[in-house]
Protein backbone atom coordinates (compact mmCIF):
# COMPACT_ATOMS: atom_id res chain seq x y z
CA UNK A 1 0.00 0.00 0.00
CA UNK A 2 1.30 3.72 -0.63
CA UNK A 3 2.65 5.17 2.06
CA UNK A 4 3.89 9.21 2.63
CA UNK A 5 7.05 8.15 2.19
CA UNK A 6 6.48 5.19 -0.94
CA UNK A 7 4.29 6.41 -3.25
CA UNK A 8 3.35 4.65 -5.57
CA UNK A 9 4.79 5.44 -8.66
CA UNK A 10 3.45 5.18 -12.63
CA UNK A 11 5.99 4.54 -15.02
CA UNK A 12 5.30 5.20 -18.60
CA UNK A 13 8.35 4.93 -21.33
CA UNK A 14 10.73 1.85 -20.61
CA UNK A 15 13.51 2.03 -23.03
CA UNK A 16 16.98 2.15 -22.48
CA UNK A 17 16.78 4.64 -19.59
CA UNK A 18 13.24 3.81 -18.43
CA UNK A 19 13.60 0.06 -17.73
CA UNK A 20 16.34 0.59 -15.86
CA UNK A 21 14.69 3.37 -13.73
CA UNK A 22 11.44 1.78 -13.38
CA UNK A 23 13.38 -1.44 -11.99
CA UNK A 24 15.10 0.90 -9.37
CA UNK A 25 12.07 2.05 -8.49
CA UNK A 26 10.88 -1.24 -7.59
CA UNK A 27 14.31 -1.62 -5.33
CA UNK A 28 13.89 0.72 -3.45
CA UNK A 29 10.32 -0.05 -2.57
CA UNK A 30 7.71 1.83 -4.41
CA UNK A 31 4.76 -0.19 -6.16
CA UNK A 32 5.40 0.51 -9.98
CA UNK A 33 2.69 0.32 -12.58
CA UNK A 34 4.43 0.31 -15.78
CA UNK A 35 3.34 0.66 -19.88
CA UNK A 36 5.22 0.85 -22.95
CA UNK A 37 3.70 0.40 -26.73
CA UNK A 38 6.46 -2.55 -26.72
CA UNK A 39 5.12 -5.37 -24.93
CA UNK A 40 8.95 -6.96 -23.85
CA UNK A 41 10.67 -4.40 -21.15
CA UNK A 42 6.72 -4.61 -19.52
CA UNK A 43 6.91 -7.69 -19.31
CA UNK A 44 10.11 -7.94 -17.90
CA UNK A 45 9.50 -5.47 -15.25
CA UNK A 46 5.81 -7.48 -14.06
CA UNK A 47 8.34 -10.83 -14.25
CA UNK A 48 10.47 -8.07 -11.50
CA UNK A 49 7.13 -6.96 -9.58
CA UNK A 50 5.80 -4.21 -11.05
CA UNK A 51 2.39 -4.39 -12.59
CA UNK A 52 1.13 -3.33 -15.72
CA UNK A 53 -1.52 -0.86 -16.60
CA UNK A 54 -3.57 -0.66 -20.17
CA UNK A 55 -3.45 3.31 -20.99
CA UNK A 56 -1.80 6.00 -19.29
CA UNK A 57 -4.82 7.17 -17.56
CA UNK A 58 -5.01 3.91 -16.26
CA UNK A 59 -1.49 4.13 -15.40
CA UNK A 60 -2.35 7.41 -13.73
CA UNK A 61 -5.51 6.45 -11.92
CA UNK A 62 -3.84 3.69 -10.43
CA UNK A 63 -0.74 5.43 -8.37
CA UNK A 64 -0.25 8.44 -6.36
CA UNK A 65 2.81 9.84 -9.01
CA UNK A 66 3.58 9.79 -12.89
CA UNK A 67 6.98 9.20 -14.40
CA UNK A 68 7.02 9.19 -18.10
CA UNK A 69 10.45 8.90 -20.18
CA UNK A 70 9.33 8.90 -23.51
CA UNK A 71 11.71 9.93 -26.61
CA UNK A 72 10.34 13.90 -27.74
CA UNK A 73 7.60 16.32 -27.30
CA UNK A 74 4.92 14.69 -29.29
CA UNK A 75 4.99 11.50 -27.56
CA UNK A 76 4.90 12.73 -24.47
CA UNK A 77 1.98 15.30 -25.44
CA UNK A 78 0.18 12.23 -26.77
CA UNK A 79 0.61 10.62 -23.42
CA UNK A 80 -0.53 12.88 -21.52
CA UNK A 81 -3.18 14.91 -23.72
CA UNK A 82 -4.06 12.32 -26.09
CA UNK A 83 -7.41 9.42 -25.60
CA UNK A 84 -7.18 7.90 -21.89
CA UNK A 85 -4.10 10.57 -21.61
CA UNK A 86 -2.84 10.78 -18.00
CA UNK A 87 -3.94 14.01 -17.46
CA UNK A 88 -7.83 12.99 -17.97
CA UNK A 89 -6.85 11.48 -14.22
CA UNK A 90 -5.34 14.04 -12.82
CA UNK A 91 -6.63 15.32 -9.46
CA UNK A 92 -5.47 17.42 -6.14
CA UNK A 93 -2.39 15.31 -4.63
CA UNK A 94 -1.35 13.60 -7.81
CA UNK A 95 1.92 14.71 -9.33
CA UNK A 96 3.51 14.09 -12.84
CA UNK A 97 7.10 13.89 -13.15
CA UNK A 98 8.19 14.04 -17.02
CA UNK A 99 12.09 12.90 -17.20
CA UNK A 100 11.87 13.08 -21.22
CA UNK A 101 14.36 15.68 -22.97
CA UNK A 102 11.12 17.76 -24.27
CA UNK A 103 11.20 21.35 -25.49
CA UNK A 104 10.32 23.80 -22.52
CA UNK A 105 7.81 25.50 -24.42
CA UNK A 106 5.89 22.00 -24.29
CA UNK A 107 6.80 20.90 -20.14
CA UNK A 108 5.24 24.47 -19.84
CA UNK A 109 2.04 23.89 -21.43
CA UNK A 110 1.26 20.65 -19.62
CA UNK A 111 2.68 22.15 -16.12
CA UNK A 112 -0.02 24.47 -16.51
CA UNK A 113 -2.95 21.83 -17.78
CA UNK A 114 -1.97 19.81 -14.38
CA UNK A 115 -2.06 22.68 -12.20
CA UNK A 116 -5.57 23.72 -13.54
CA UNK A 117 -6.73 20.02 -12.94
CA UNK A 118 -5.25 20.66 -9.45
CA UNK A 119 -2.57 18.52 -9.80
CA UNK A 120 1.32 19.00 -9.93
CA UNK A 121 4.02 18.64 -12.96
CA UNK A 122 7.83 18.88 -12.89
CA UNK A 123 10.18 18.98 -16.07
CA UNK A 124 13.02 16.75 -14.64
CA UNK A 125 15.19 15.46 -17.75
CA UNK A 126 18.29 13.61 -17.02
CA UNK A 127 22.19 13.51 -17.96
CA UNK A 128 24.25 10.26 -16.99
CA UNK A 129 22.75 8.19 -19.91
CA UNK A 130 22.30 4.54 -19.68
CA UNK A 131 25.04 4.01 -17.12
CA UNK A 132 23.90 6.46 -14.89
CA UNK A 133 20.18 4.77 -15.18
CA UNK A 134 21.77 1.18 -14.74
CA UNK A 135 23.64 2.50 -11.49
CA UNK A 136 20.95 5.02 -10.30
CA UNK A 137 23.47 7.82 -10.44
CA UNK A 138 21.52 10.31 -12.81
CA UNK A 139 22.41 14.06 -12.66
CA UNK A 140 18.30 15.45 -12.53
CA UNK A 141 17.42 18.78 -13.34
CA UNK A 142 13.70 20.04 -11.94
CA UNK A 143 12.10 22.47 -13.01
CA UNK A 144 8.67 23.52 -10.88
CA UNK A 145 7.35 24.82 -7.42
CA UNK A 146 9.00 24.44 -4.68
CA UNK A 147 6.06 22.77 -3.12
CA UNK A 148 6.29 19.99 -6.29
CA UNK A 149 9.91 19.63 -5.91
CA UNK A 150 9.63 18.99 -2.18
CA UNK A 151 7.16 15.90 -3.57
CA UNK A 152 9.03 14.61 -6.77
CA UNK A 153 12.42 14.67 -4.32
CA UNK A 154 12.22 11.42 -2.17
CA UNK A 155 11.05 9.57 -5.60
CA UNK A 156 13.98 10.98 -7.55
CA UNK A 157 15.90 9.82 -5.11
CA UNK A 158 15.87 6.52 -6.00
CA UNK A 159 17.11 7.52 -9.81
CA UNK A 160 20.12 10.01 -8.46
CA UNK A 161 22.34 11.26 -6.95
CA UNK A 162 22.48 14.97 -8.00
CA UNK A 163 18.99 16.83 -7.71
CA UNK A 164 18.98 20.28 -8.46
CA UNK A 165 15.89 22.53 -8.71
CA UNK A 166 17.20 24.35 -11.39
CA UNK A 167 13.46 26.76 -10.94
CA UNK A 168 10.30 27.07 -12.61
CA UNK A 169 8.61 24.95 -14.83
CA UNK A 170 10.78 24.87 -17.88
CA UNK A 171 13.93 25.74 -16.27
CA UNK A 172 15.02 21.94 -16.11
CA UNK A 173 14.28 21.27 -19.78
CA UNK A 174 16.39 24.52 -20.30
CA UNK A 175 19.21 23.28 -18.34
CA UNK A 176 19.15 19.73 -19.88
CA UNK A 177 19.03 21.95 -23.39
CA UNK A 178 22.42 23.57 -22.08
CA UNK A 179 23.84 19.94 -21.07
CA UNK A 180 22.73 18.54 -24.79
CA UNK A 181 24.94 21.72 -26.50
CA UNK A 182 28.42 20.58 -24.51
CA UNK A 183 27.97 17.35 -24.92
CA UNK A 184 26.98 17.35 -28.41
CA UNK A 185 30.15 20.11 -29.13
CA UNK A 186 32.61 18.39 -27.13
CA UNK A 187 32.06 14.96 -29.10
CA UNK A 188 32.71 17.04 -32.15
CA UNK A 189 36.02 18.92 -31.13
CA UNK A 190 37.27 15.29 -29.36
CA UNK A 191 36.16 13.90 -33.13
CA UNK A 192 37.60 16.07 -34.98
CA UNK A 193 40.93 15.84 -33.01
CA UNK A 194 41.19 11.96 -33.01
CA UNK A 195 40.53 11.69 -36.66
CA UNK A 196 43.41 14.97 -37.27
CA UNK A 197 46.03 12.60 -34.72
CA UNK A 198 45.05 9.47 -36.48
CA UNK A 199 45.71 11.05 -40.07
CA UNK A 200 49.25 12.67 -38.95
CA UNK A 201 50.10 8.98 -37.91
CA UNK A 202 49.66 8.89 -33.81
CA UNK A 203 48.29 6.31 -32.32
CA UNK A 204 44.56 7.78 -30.91
CA UNK A 205 45.06 6.03 -28.07
CA UNK A 206 48.16 7.44 -26.91
CA UNK A 207 46.67 10.93 -27.69
CA UNK A 208 43.27 10.19 -25.50
CA UNK A 209 46.03 8.89 -22.42
CA UNK A 210 48.01 11.54 -22.33
CA UNK A 211 44.38 14.36 -23.57
CA UNK A 212 42.81 13.09 -20.08
CA UNK A 213 45.67 13.88 -18.04
CA UNK A 214 45.75 17.23 -18.86
CA UNK A 215 43.31 20.61 -19.77
CA UNK A 216 41.58 19.03 -22.78
CA UNK A 217 40.24 15.74 -20.38
CA UNK A 218 36.85 15.50 -20.47
CA UNK A 219 34.04 13.26 -19.03
CA UNK A 220 32.82 12.55 -22.77
CA UNK A 221 36.29 10.70 -23.66
CA UNK A 222 36.14 8.99 -20.44
CA UNK A 223 32.17 8.08 -21.03
CA UNK A 224 32.91 7.37 -25.07
CA UNK A 225 36.23 7.01 -25.82
CA UNK A 226 36.83 3.54 -26.12
CA UNK A 227 33.29 3.58 -28.79
CA UNK A 228 35.35 6.50 -30.77
CA UNK A 229 38.78 4.14 -30.08
CA UNK A 230 36.79 0.60 -30.88
CA UNK A 231 34.46 1.85 -33.88
CA UNK A 232 31.64 0.46 -31.99
CA UNK A 233 28.23 2.99 -31.98
CA UNK A 234 25.52 0.53 -30.08
CA UNK A 235 23.59 3.09 -28.16
CA UNK A 236 24.01 4.38 -25.96
CA UNK A 237 22.67 7.47 -26.73
CA UNK A 238 21.02 7.92 -30.39
CA UNK A 239 21.90 10.28 -32.60
CA UNK A 240 18.00 11.29 -33.66
CA UNK A 241 17.42 11.88 -29.92
CA UNK A 242 20.63 14.37 -29.48
CA UNK A 243 19.13 15.89 -32.70
CA UNK A 244 15.88 16.33 -31.53
CA UNK A 245 17.58 18.28 -28.39
CA UNK A 246 19.58 20.47 -30.55
CA UNK A 247 16.37 21.22 -32.71
CA UNK A 248 15.18 22.31 -29.41
CA UNK A 249 18.27 24.24 -28.26
CA UNK A 250 18.49 25.87 -31.48
CA UNK A 251 14.44 27.15 -31.00
CA UNK A 252 15.24 28.27 -27.77
CA UNK A 253 17.85 30.09 -29.45
CA UNK A 254 15.78 32.05 -31.39
CA UNK A 255 13.26 32.56 -28.87
CA UNK A 256 15.94 33.95 -26.31
CA UNK A 257 18.12 36.10 -29.15
CA UNK A 258 20.94 34.02 -29.16
CA UNK A 259 23.64 32.92 -31.66
CA UNK A 260 25.11 29.75 -31.43
CA UNK A 261 27.24 28.56 -34.28
CA UNK A 262 28.84 25.36 -33.19
CA UNK A 263 25.50 24.00 -32.31
CA UNK A 264 24.71 24.51 -36.13
CA UNK A 265 27.44 22.90 -37.35
CA UNK A 266 26.83 19.97 -35.47
CA UNK A 267 23.39 20.00 -36.08
CA UNK A 268 24.36 19.60 -39.56
CA UNK A 269 26.64 16.80 -38.74
CA UNK A 270 24.04 14.87 -36.97
CA UNK A 271 21.56 15.60 -39.64
CA UNK A 272 24.28 13.88 -42.28
CA UNK A 273 24.49 10.60 -39.96
CA UNK A 274 20.69 10.38 -39.85
CA UNK A 275 20.63 10.94 -43.41
CA UNK A 276 23.06 8.09 -44.10
CA UNK A 277 21.01 5.71 -41.68
CA UNK A 278 22.87 6.23 -38.92
CA UNK A 279 20.20 7.60 -36.76
CA UNK A 280 20.36 5.11 -34.10
CA UNK A 281 24.44 4.70 -34.11
CA UNK A 282 25.32 6.37 -30.36
CA UNK A 283 25.89 10.02 -30.61
CA UNK A 284 29.85 9.26 -30.39
CA UNK A 285 29.39 7.72 -33.64
CA UNK A 286 29.62 11.13 -34.67
CA UNK A 287 33.30 10.59 -35.37
CA UNK A 288 32.03 8.55 -38.46
CA UNK A 289 31.30 12.11 -40.71
CA UNK A 290 34.65 13.20 -40.08
CA UNK A 291 36.43 9.68 -40.66
CA UNK A 292 34.64 9.77 -44.46
CA UNK A 293 35.23 13.38 -45.08
CA UNK A 294 39.42 13.06 -43.69
CA UNK A 295 39.13 9.29 -45.63
CA UNK A 296 40.32 7.40 -42.44
CA UNK A 297 38.93 5.23 -39.72
CA UNK A 298 40.33 6.18 -35.65
CA UNK A 299 40.09 2.30 -34.80
CA UNK A 300 42.24 1.20 -37.30
CA UNK A 301 45.31 3.09 -36.41
CA UNK A 302 44.74 2.66 -32.62
CA UNK A 303 48.02 0.35 -31.66
CA UNK A 304 50.03 1.57 -34.42
CA UNK A 305 50.59 4.34 -37.25
CA UNK A 306 48.55 4.04 -40.32
CA UNK A 307 49.40 3.19 -43.81
CA UNK A 308 47.48 6.25 -44.98
CA UNK A 309 49.41 8.47 -42.26
CA UNK A 310 50.74 11.82 -43.03
CA UNK A 311 54.55 12.55 -44.64
P1 LIG B 1 14.24 4.98 -26.09
O1 LIG B 1 13.83 5.27 -27.48
O2 LIG B 1 15.18 3.85 -25.80
O3 LIG B 1 12.93 4.74 -25.17
C1 LIG B 1 11.70 5.40 -25.31
C2 LIG B 1 10.59 4.43 -24.92
O4 LIG B 1 9.32 5.10 -25.02
C3 LIG B 1 10.51 3.21 -25.85
O5 LIG B 1 10.49 2.02 -25.09
C4 LIG B 1 9.19 3.42 -26.60
O6 LIG B 1 8.55 2.22 -26.98
C5 LIG B 1 8.39 4.19 -25.56
N1 LIG B 1 7.25 4.92 -26.14
C6 LIG B 1 7.25 5.74 -27.21
N2 LIG B 1 6.01 6.25 -27.40
C7 LIG B 1 5.24 5.75 -26.42
C8 LIG B 1 3.86 5.91 -26.07
N3 LIG B 1 3.05 6.70 -26.78
N4 LIG B 1 3.38 5.24 -25.00
C9 LIG B 1 4.20 4.42 -24.26
N5 LIG B 1 5.51 4.24 -24.54
C10 LIG B 1 6.02 4.89 -25.61
O7 LIG B 1 14.81 6.35 -25.53
P2 LIG B 1 15.78 6.58 -24.26
O8 LIG B 1 17.20 6.53 -24.71
O9 LIG B 1 15.32 5.73 -23.12
O10 LIG B 1 15.47 8.13 -23.97
C11 LIG B 1 14.26 8.56 -23.35
C12 LIG B 1 14.38 10.06 -23.10
O11 LIG B 1 15.50 10.29 -22.22
C13 LIG B 1 14.62 10.89 -24.36
O12 LIG B 1 13.94 12.12 -24.27
C14 LIG B 1 16.13 11.10 -24.34
O13 LIG B 1 16.50 12.27 -25.03
C15 LIG B 1 16.40 11.19 -22.85
N6 LIG B 1 17.75 10.80 -22.43
C16 LIG B 1 18.36 9.69 -22.92
C17 LIG B 1 19.65 9.36 -22.49
C18 LIG B 1 20.38 8.15 -23.02
O14 LIG B 1 21.60 8.03 -22.79
N7 LIG B 1 19.73 7.22 -23.71
C19 LIG B 1 20.30 10.17 -21.56
C20 LIG B 1 19.65 11.27 -21.04
C21 LIG B 1 18.38 11.58 -21.48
Amino acid sequence: MATELRPSVGFIGLGIMGKPMARNLLRAGHAVVVLDVVPAPVAELVAEGATSGATPREVAAATDVLITMLPDSPEVEAVYLGPDGALAAARPGWLAIDMSSISPRVARELAARAEGAGAEMVDAPVSGGDKGAIAGTLSIMVGGSEAAFARAHPVLRALGTTIVHVGPSGAGQVAKVCNQVVVATVIEAVSEALVLGAKAGVDPARIVEVLQGGLASTRVLEMRGDNILGGRFDPGFRVRLHLKDLKNALELAREAGVVMPATVEVEQLMQRMRIAGRGDYDHSGLVTVLEDLAGIRVCDVVGGASSEAAG
